[in-house]
């Protein structure tokens, strides 16, 4: 049967099919290579590829498509977490769905970015002191306004208040570039030992007026501004890429203010839009040098 059927072609049609297959073992062999190649499937298909001599070539070869550093695994935390469930479920029935951010605002030891006095109220969803007139922000509007940053696993982000770091943590879970900048500077100083402290190690915190964000750093994929600026400061519109994203809290210290998402198109042009009424602590200027 075989053979018959076989007869019933050309001969150009045969040596045409044969290449054709010789093609797709091809095509079958160098996917894997190349997507190793590309960073695109890091483990299982990278072991596969690294085990075939098409992958490695002559075994004296150098670094294996494995051999790149170690990816950045955040810190785990165990304790308090029915806590952390709970604040979870309030955010939640807000209508905030989304999966990654409820993972990580359920994997962030909150407690350990608060003052010992409110350590007990660490999971409350709302603000709580943390020294120097300033506020660690309510746990809805930390995974809100990262929700909005449509965070990926390369972004590079900067955060304009650090505050205790907690925000800071919490960005830390999506991508390990993240830049955040602090005016008071005890505060910039407690913050960088407790995220090193807490296995935060990625996390770059500098003392400065964030008004002028971190040029050397952009630019930058996403940025979170976690005080209230009276207008949205142009060298951070200047430091977003395009396709990048900002959200800030825009208006007076006493005024009501609105959190605006900021978006730079492709083309470079701005977009903004005010998404919700919000409550911050005012975005202070450094001292002008006489
Ligand atoms: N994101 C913080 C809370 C921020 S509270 C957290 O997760 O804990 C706002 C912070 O912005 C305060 O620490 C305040 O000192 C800081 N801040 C105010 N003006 C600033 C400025 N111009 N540059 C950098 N930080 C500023």
């Amino acid at each position: 049967m075989g053979r018959l059927e076989s007869g019933r072609f050309p001969g150009a049609v045969r040596v045409a099919g044969a290449v054709a297959a010789f093609a797709l073992v091809l095509i079958f062999l160098a996917g894997p290579v190349w997507l190793v190649a590309r960073g695109l499937c890091p483990a299982p298909l990278a072991a596969i590829g690294g085990a075939g001599p098409a992958a490695t070539g002559p075994a004296t070869s150098s670094a294996p498509a494995t051999a790149t550093a170690p990816a950045w695994r955040p810190p785990k935390f165990t304790a308090r977490q029915a806590e952390r469930d709970a604040m979870v479920a309030v955010i939640r029935r807000y209508g905030l769905t989304d999966r990654a951010v409820l993972a990580v605002m359920a994997a962030v030891p909150r407690h350990e970015f608060v003052p010992p006095a409110y350590r007990r109220r660490a999971y409350a969803d709302t603000p709580l002191p943390i020294g120097y007139g300033q506020t660690i922000s309510q746990p809805y509007i930390v995974a809100e306004m990262t929700r909005l940053l449509r965070l990926k696993p390369n972004s590079r982000v900067l955060e304009i208040g650090t505050g205790s770091g907690y925000q800071a943590a919490v960005l830390a879970h999506f991508t390990p570039h993240v830049y955040t900048v602090e005016i008071i500077k005890p505060l910039a100083v407690a913050a960088r030992k407790r995220l090193k402290r807490l296995g935060y190690t990625v996390v770059k915190v500098r003392h400065a007026d964030g008004y002028y964000g971190w040029a050397e750093k952009g630019p930058f994929d996403a940025i979170i501004v976690t005080c209230a600026a009276g207008q949205i400061p142009p060298p951070l519109i200047k430091q977003l890429k395009p396709g990048g994203r900002m959200v800030i809290p825009v208006g007076g210290r006493y005024a009501t203010q609105t959190l605006m998402l900021v978006e730079k198109r492709p083309d470079g042009s701005v977009r903004s839009r005010s998404l919700m009424a919000v409550s911050f602590v005012p975005l202070l200027r450094a001292e002008p040098k006489r």
